[in-house]
């Protein structure tokens, strides 16, 4: 019992550090989840923000709000018609959807002046949940996230659903099977 606990403690170390760390992210490489389900998808996807809008900062000048307007909205306007399109016969509608930039929590941070590229990192989450009036099953999807957020280089794609798959996509669309 007695080598038990610095066992455990040795396990659980290496995944807390993993956690929410942004600072080893890569630029242009984001994570996708997709879960299928009967009817229902839902769609997680997390990367660098300036993956989405080719900075990290906090937006500030009118023209950043803008672009980061223009990112929020493709997402959370065109998901289904430009960013995830599926067969129109399957009537697929958006539930609900959220895009969010969190940026990295450092208070030491904060006595720093913010400038342009002072090193500040920050990501963005987006998820969506969408249902559909028929059973999506080897229904099929054309992911053209990389075409429309032109900075995202790859991308991750775990899907989940009938078939269980990951991949690394670089192309503007990507066609999968539900
Ligand atoms: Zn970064």
């Amino acid at each position: 019992m007695k080598n038990f606990l610095p066992l455990s403690l040795f396990i659980l170390l290496p995944i807390l550090s993993f956690g929410k760390s942004m600072g080893t992210h890569e630029h242009g490489a984001l994570k996708l989840e997709i879960a299928a389900e009967e009817k229902s998808i839902d769609i997680d996807l997390d990367g660098p923000s300036e993956a989405f809008i080719g900075f990290e900062y906090l937006p500030s000048s009118a023209k950043e709000k803008e672009t980061f307007t223009k990112a929020q909205d493709l997402w959370t306007n065109d998901l289904l018609t430009k960013l995830f399109v599926l067969d129109s016969s399957l009537n697929c509608k958006i539930v609900s959807s959220s895009f969010k930039q969190i940026i990295e929590n450092d208070n030491h941070k904060a006595h720093n002046k913010h400038k342009k590229n002072s090193g500040v990192h920050s990501e963005i989450e987006a998820q969506a949940k969408i249902t559909c009036e028929k059973v999506i099953k080897d229904q099929s999807i054309a992911i053209a996230l990389k075409k429309h957020y032109p900075l995202m280089k790859k991308i991750l794609i775990d899907l989940l659903g009938s078939k269980p798959r990951t991949l690394n996509s670089t192309l503007p669309i990507e066609n999968l099977k539900l």
